[in-house]
């Protein structure tokens, strides 16, 4: 009998895991148990009432680079090319990006030109922090956290309010706890191969195979800058799960997984409840705090590692507006945490996604609550009402855009324990828990956004290189 691969999680890590798994010449038998009864994880759009996409969580996926042009391809691969809507390098949410300090919004210089003008909020031109980081000799930690990292190669400013908020942005998180090496890792390679983010920027990490399909040369040749999916990102779980079926993919839904113990044989049991699956390798694809309640007692010393992962909750609160106007046309707009503890930024989804904006068409755009206001109210045990997410979304549009009428549709979610958050040392759990597997023998792989990147991109590699890892074929780099 062919071996059986059970892959916990249907988020799209888990998803891709399995489609990979499933594309082997010769795939084994693939077992695709979600807990939930929605395939897609965080991947979440919803329709209101006149047509328009409401993005619960991620509403853009980036096509730059190898990852970048891999998840291209598969979205080719399952037939979801015309639905792609890009967002082209000419277009106003590629080409600006705005910060929110002092009470009003600064673009963010870009270009040569831009680096050499004073920029407010920024108290000199950033040419200087340039000449900084030029200049100032290879950290020598093995790992430090971004807002030190950054203080140190670009000075205060930069680390206070850019880094601040690029943290806040992409994790929900704090730069004073979250590590430079885990979190952006390429920033940190530049300085330990080049000894300058510049330099190694400028002359790049040299180019590894890159997939190749029409629709990767186009968004090559158009400098796309993001995408989205005429229906919404979740096209693509969606579209995987179909494919996974006409495979012969077992797809539970509504299962969540409730324990796993190793059997004599070296197999697993995974235990749904009321019913077994037996395995012959685990793929896990469920937050790595999850998992490590789910383990036997034989992988403990694994567990306590993996239970050292944690995550931050955000709200998110989407916001339509019949007949509103932005003061600016970009992607959205940042804010640092001295300027704002509980707003980390407004993402104005109508300038990138037009076609998403329903009929008549509204303005949408998104507000997102978190930081370390929500980690006061979550410890303080506070009641977190929709009603207080949405009175604070609706406040900061509208003194930060001055979206002044109330909404004519709005959802409120809270997204509980959302973002893995790589703090300082995060590299040291990832290779105990890979010394463990491997002294061990396990037959258990680790994919998901709790390890090596929280980007949809990232995600989809980790199932990728999780699937390979179990077919036996090296996965390139
Ligand atoms: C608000 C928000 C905005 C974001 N914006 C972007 C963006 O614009 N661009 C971008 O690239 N990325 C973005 N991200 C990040 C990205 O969306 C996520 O990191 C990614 O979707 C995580 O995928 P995953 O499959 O690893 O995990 P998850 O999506 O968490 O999937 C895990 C799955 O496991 C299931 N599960 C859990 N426990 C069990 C159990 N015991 N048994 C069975 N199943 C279980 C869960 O129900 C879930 O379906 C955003 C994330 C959030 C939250």
């Amino acid at each position: 009998m062919g071996r059986t691969v059970v892959v916990l999680g249907g988020g799209i890590s888990g998803l891709a895991a399995s489609y990979h798994l499933s594309r082997a010449p010769c795939p084994p038998k693939v077992v695709l148990v979600e807990g939930s009864e929605r395939l897609g994880g965080w991947i979440r759009s919803v329709r209101g009432p006149d047509g328009a996409v409401f993005e619960l969580g991620p509403r853009g996926i980036r096509p730059a680079g190898v990852l970048g042009a891999r998840t291209l391809l598969m979205v080719s691969e399952l037939g979801l090319d015309s639905e792609v809507l890009p967002v082209r390098g000419d277009h106003a949410a590629a080409r600006n990006r705005f910060l929110y300090v002092g009470g009003a919004l600064h673009a963010l210089p870009s270009g040569i030109r831009g680096l050499l003008r004073p920029s407010p909020p920024f108290s000199k031109p950033l040419f200087w922090a340039g000449l900084k980081e030029l200049t100032t000799p290879r950290g020598k930690d093995p790992d430090e956290t971004v807002h030190s990292f950054a203080q140190r190669r670009l000075g205060p400013e930069v680390a206070s309010l850019a880094m601040d908020s690029l943290c806040r942005g992409v994790f929900a998180g704090n730069s004073r706890e979250l590590s430079i090496r885990s979190c952006f890792p390429s920033l940190f390679q530049a300085e330990q191969t080049h000894r300058s983010i510049l330099l190694g920027l400028l002359l790049g990490t040299g180019r590894g195979p890159q997939p190749d399909s029409a629709l990767i040369r186009q968004a090559r040749a158009e400098r796309w800058s993001q995408w989205s999916l005429r229906g919404g990102l979740e096209t693509l779980p969606q579209a995987l799960n179909t494919h996974l079926t006409s495979r012969g993919v077992s797809v539970l839904r509504g299962q969540p997984v409730c324990g796993l113990s190793l059997e004599a044989e070296g197999c697993w049991k995974v235990s749904l409840g009321d019913s077994n699956l037996e395995a012959d390798h685990i793929i896990s694809a469920i937050p790595a705090s999850v998992l490590s309640k789910l383990l036997p007692a034989e992988a403990a010393p694994l567990a306590r590692a993996l239970s050292t992962i944690t995550a931050v909750s955000v709200a998110v609160v989407n916001l339509q507006y019949r007949g509103g106007r932005l003061p600016v046309q970009g992607f959205g707009h940042l804010v640092p945490s001295s300027e704002d503890p509980g707003i980390l930024g407004i993402v104005y989804d109508s300038v990138a996604f037009p076609e998403q904006d329903g009929s008549p068409p509204g303005l949408r755009v998104t507000v997102m609550l978190g930081g370390s206001w929500l980690r006061t109210l979550e410890a303080r045990g506070s009641v977190l009402s929709q009603e207080l997410f949405q009175k604070e979304a609706e406040k900061a549009a509208a003194t930060q855009l001055g979206l002044k009428e109330p909404p004519s549709h709005c959802l409120v979610h809270l997204h509980k324990n959302c973002i893995p958050q790589y703090t300082l040392g995060h590299w040291q759990k990832l290779e105990s828990a890979t010394q463990f597997l491997a002294a061990q023998k396990l037959p258990l792989t680790l994919a998901g956004a709790s390890y090596e990147g929280v980007a949809v991109n990232d995600c989809i590699e980790s199932g990728r290189q999780a699937a390979a890892r179990v077919l036996g074929t090296e996965p390139s780099s």
